[in-house]
């Protein structure tokens, strides 16, 4: 029915057109990026009532509906966080190949890996600005049905990873009973609050491998969009900044000094917010990361 009113919103938008074969599997992030935990999280967490996962269009982010037991995301959020999965994953090889070769500065020239990467990491901020953003033209498309193993398949597990972990951030706020309206200073808090809770669900019970540093990245690559969301919409009083709170819940990541999941959050990282600067001698992906998260935290906003 065309009504008054912004008549894009009734035709399909790039966002759900390219991302809307997901939606099954984004219902079950939550639950598939802990599943050591998908029972209690179920029982414990959700009382046993159903939840519903509702995608809809509309600005990009994840919000809870308390009242009707629902949390919210747009196509515009998936789609964006899948383009910084990407980005992420292509950045992160990328210089950790460079690195183990000596070389400093990544070549970002026209069909180079990195030009990709930071196609996508702009394409992510236009939907930022504008849900209805068409996405460009040469850029790769999501893959659902990626065949196991493949490239575009561990793109999707982290993104996968970063949505499940945005949506137990919500699932935090509704586990603890916060109050949406609330003073500033105590907004704050609870956001600190919601990311521990999400990141210790996630990591406590973890298996001590690979698995657990795939989440690790999961979960930087999150916040790396989120830090994009900052940065387009210029931050706000009531959310720490998503470095900050990275740096929050780098506390409970309880990784090793020589973690791949804190090396390629590293590059992750340093990819949407300077891409072009060499790439630091660090002793260690620790201290690169902390490194990195500092940098990026005196950047203006
Ligand atoms: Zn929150």
């Amino acid at each position: 029915m065309l009504e008054q009113g912004d008549v894009r919103f009734f035709v399909m938008t790039d966002a759900e057109r390219l991302i809307r074969n997901f939606a099954r599997v984004v219902a079950s992030a939550p639950y598939a990026l802990a599943p050591e935990r998908a029972d209690e999280l179920q029982e414990a967490v959700f009382e046993g009532e159903s939840w519903t996962l509702a995608l809809e269009e509309g600005p990009a982010q994840a919000t809870a509906r308390v009242d009707r037991r629902e949390i919210v995301v747009t196509f515009a959020a998936l789609l964006g966080l899948w383009a910084v999965a990407r980005a992420a994953m292509i950045a992160g090889v990328e210089a950790i190949a460079a690195s183990r070769a000596d070389r400093r500065i990544l070549d970002s020239g026209p069909n180079s890996p990195m030009a990709e990467a930071l196609a996508l990491i702009a394409a992510a901020e236009a939907l930022i600005r504008d849900p209805c953003a068409a996405w460009p033209d040469g850029l790769p498309h999501p893959d659902a049905a990626a065949p196991e193993g493949s490239d575009d398949w561990r793109v999707n597990n982290v993104f996968l990873g970063a949505v499940g972990w945005i949506c137990l951030h919500e699932v935090a706020h509704i586990h603890l009973g916060h109050e949406p309206d609330t003073t500033d200073a105590l907004r704050r808090r609870q956001e600190n609050e919601a990311d521990s809770w999400a990141t210790r669900w996630v990591l406590d019970r973890a298996p001590p491998d690979l698995r657990r540093e795939f989440r690790v990245f999961a979960i930087a690559a999150g916040l790396a969009w989120i830090a994009l969301v900052d940065k387009v919409r210029r931050g706000s009083l009531t959310h720490p900044h998503a470095w900050e709170r990275l740096g929050h819940c780098a506390q409970v990541f309880g990784t090793e000094e020589l973690s791949p999941g804190l090396e390629l959050s590293t590059h992750a990282m340093k990819a949407c917010f300077f891409p072009h600067d060499p790439i630091e001698d660090f002793e260690t992906p620790q201290e690169a990361f902390f490194g990195t998260l500092f940098a990026a935290s005196r950047l203006p906003r």
